[in-house]
């Protein structure tokens, strides 16, 4: 006979959010390694994922979108999907979850690291470092360097991470012309660089900002890249960065008020969501968009995702297939996991070049401009179909396809070419098919020396 429903490995906002839910009817116990709702992320959101039980627990927004790039583009817009994207007060929404799920006659252990689990006919069985729990389904919320999911051989090596590091700060002589709600998404620097491999896959991070008051900000740097950076070697050039560089003088006077940091994935949905009687959940899943937003994912899925495990344990439909079945998001259409994996691979590999014309798309001034409202609607992947199509075809008439081989390993190529076919229809795709015949691309393929900041 197990002693819980369900245990939640991870108390994070994924294994709060869920638990709070799935407490409502079910027995539920969550370890926490270090203590619950303790974290070192923030986060602001998409309006529409914020529910009425969410919103005491939010605050002020962003207004305004900005981008700066090296050679000088720049593009900014007001917030047009939503007239704010709301910041999640990360430190009462946490513990909220956290007495709900006691509240609800649940459990949440504090310092109680898992070590391991077995799984029999009718439960599992859970080792931690305060000993051993039983429950008859396991959900692993332990975010981006699960241990489960590596006890289980699902490989995450075609992960690209956001590994970012940064703080937030005090501006005791005022914002030097920032704005409350701007929010900085995309900043490079005109400064040499002495690492010729300057893709962000290789080379220096990228800068942004968010204004939170008349005198706070969060400033964070962020690398994209197949391996995660240590967060020694992150501290280092985010000190340099907002007190050295030209472009981030507005920051030189700072005082730093609290260090946040992490890792998070990007790119893939993992196609190994579930084991017997074990199901992944919020960065250990990959909730994820190409700029992060897994926080956005969790508020916009946690409570459907917990109605479906309750559901579940009702029908006692526990087993590999029957959870694998179990959809981890209300919706995702088809052009939404295109443009996550596309941009992902893109912003990653293209060189500053690219990734400045990119943003000049967004500029009237473009012949091939698009709207800004797709930029927004990319990143937070709340995009239509038909939506898709104009990103896509503005991206193809911008980029020759040659341009986007460059940037592109053979094997992401070939998707965007089945996307070219699903999107842009045969004339395009013979075009490329007439030009891979001819080039015969090697294994690993050309690759564009990078992402020159200079
Ligand atoms: C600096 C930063 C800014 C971000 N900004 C945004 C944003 O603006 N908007 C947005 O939508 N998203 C944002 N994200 C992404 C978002 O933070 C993540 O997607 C989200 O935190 C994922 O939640 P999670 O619960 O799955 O994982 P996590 O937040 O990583 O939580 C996992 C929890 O599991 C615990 N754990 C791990 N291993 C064990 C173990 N063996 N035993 C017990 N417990 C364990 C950890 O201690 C942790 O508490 C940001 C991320 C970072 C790093």
């Amino acid at each position: 006979m197990s002693q819980y429903d369900a245990i939640i490995v991870g108390g994070g906002p994924a294994g709060l959010a869920i638990a709070s839910e799935l407490s409502r009817s079910r027995r539920v116990l969550v370890i926490e390694k270090g203590v619950a709702g303790e974290t070192k992320r923030s986060w602001f959101v998409p309006l529409n994922v914020v529910d009425n039980v969410v919103k005491p627990y939010t605050y002020g927004g962003v207004t305004r979108f900005l981008a700066s790039t090296y050679s000088g583009a720049k593009a900014q817009w007001r917030a047009r999907q939503f007239e704010r994207y709301p910041y999640v007060d990360e430190k009462r929404l946490l513990p909220f979850w956290a007495a709900t799920i006691r509240n609800n006659g649940s459990e949440v252990v504090d310092r109680c690291e898992y070590r391991s689990h077995a799984v029999s006919a009718d439960g599992v069985a859970v080792n931690t470092a305060r000993g051993d729990f039983t429950g008859r389904l396991l959900i692993d919320c332990t975010g981006y360097d699960s241990a489960i999911a590596k006890q289980y051989g699902i490989s995450r090596d075609g992960y690209y991470w956001w590994s970012v590091y940064g703080a937030v700060g005090e501006h005791p002589d005022g914002l030097s012309g920032m704005q409350v709600g701007d929010y900085m998404m995309w900043q490079t620097f005109a400064d040499t660089n002495p690492d010729p491999k300057t893709s962000l896959q290789q080379g220096r991070p990228v800068f942004e900002y968010e204004i939170l008051d008349d005198k706070t900000s969060f400033s964070l740097i962020l690398y994209l890249r197949r391996q995660i950076m240590a967060q020694d070697d992150m501290a280092k050039v985010y000190d340099r960065i907002i007190r050295e560089e030209a472009a981030t003088a507005a920051f030189h006077g700072m005082k730093v008020k609290e260090i946040k940091y992490g890792w998070y994935p990007s790119a893939q949905i993992s196609q190994e969501l579930a084991r017997e009687r074990v199901i992944f959940a919020g960065d250990a899943a990959c909730w994820t968009t190409p700029c992060g937003w897994g926080m956005s994912f969790i508020l916009n899925n946690y409570r459907d995702f917990a109605a479906k495990l309750d559901a579940a344990l009702q029908d006692d439909a526990l087993g590999r297939e029957e959870l694998a079945a179990i959809p981890h998001f209300r919706f995702r259409e088809r052009g939404e996991i295109v443009l996550n994996a596309l941009m992902t691979h893109f912003l990653s590999n293209a060189p500053a070049p690219l990734l400045d014309r990119f943003i000049d798309l967004f500029n009237a001034s473009n012949p091939n401009h698009i709207d800004p409202i797709y930029c927004e609607k990319v990143f937070t992947l709340d995009i239509a179909p038909e939506e898709t199509e104009t990103v896509l075809r503005a991206m193809l008439k911008e980029f020759h396809l040659k341009e986007l081989y460059g940037i592109l390993t053979p094997a992401d190529y070939a998707l965007l070419i089945e996307e070219a076919a699903y999107f842009v229809g045969e004339s395009v795709v013979d075009e490329v098919r007439h030009w891979l015949g001819k080039q015969h691309p090697a294994e690993d393929g050309p690759r564009n020396p990078g992402f020159d900041f200079a």
